[in-house]
């Protein structure tokens, strides 16, 4: 008779119904997927990895508090950046700049940051998390000054992505 309870407890407890995994997806536009696999790799090599099997990307009206792109997080839904497609923000950006635009928004969809407003003595924002210019190491677009070439800033952006905690950069100081 006890173990016949016993039995019956363990078949009570394994019809318990197992709460149902949340479908995953991922749709990313091609001349989208080559950032997204460089984010993850750049983001690997700080030792921070990060799964992108769960992840929707597509054109559209983006809307957001960010010109270029919009991250929307939604219970039971796949992480989701729209990212508008006209010239300014697109057709016409530079690789960097499509880059930090996308980087910015999986910032905002897989790594939970918010954006970071505050800025350096010299002028240039800490963070690539900023709402106002991710092409904080994009080469500018009119050059006015020899200031221009930002690239050699993109390992600081990217450190500072992946730990919000990096140290000042010796050019911005
Ligand atoms: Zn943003």
């Amino acid at each position: 008779m006890h173990n016949a309870l016993i039995i019956s407890l363990l078949l009570l407890l394994s019809c318990q119904p197992a709460s149902i995994p949340e479908a995953k997806q991922y749709s990313v536009p091609a001349s989208v997927e080559p950032y997204i696999r460089s984010f993850q790799m750049e983001a690997q090599s700080r030792n921070h990895a990060v799964s992108i099997d769960n992840l929707v990307v597509e054109f559209g009206d983006a809307q957001g508090e960010d010109v270029c792109g919009r991250c929307i997080l939604e219970a039971g839904k796949a992480p989701r950046i729209v990212l508008n497609m006209n010239d300014y923000c697109w057709q016409q950006a530079s690789t960097n700049e499509r880059e930090g635009l996308i980087f910015h928004e999986l910032g905002h969809c897989l790594l939970n940051r918010q954006h970071r407003t505050d800025r350096f003595p010299k002028g240039a924002y800490v963070s690539l998390m900023n709402p106002d210019d991710m092409g904080v190491y994009a080469t500018c677009r009119y050059p006015i000054d020899d200031e221009c070439d930002k690239r050699p800033r993109r390992t600081y952006y990217l450190d500072e992505l992946v730990n919000p905690a990096t140290p000042a950069p010796t050019w911005a100081q």
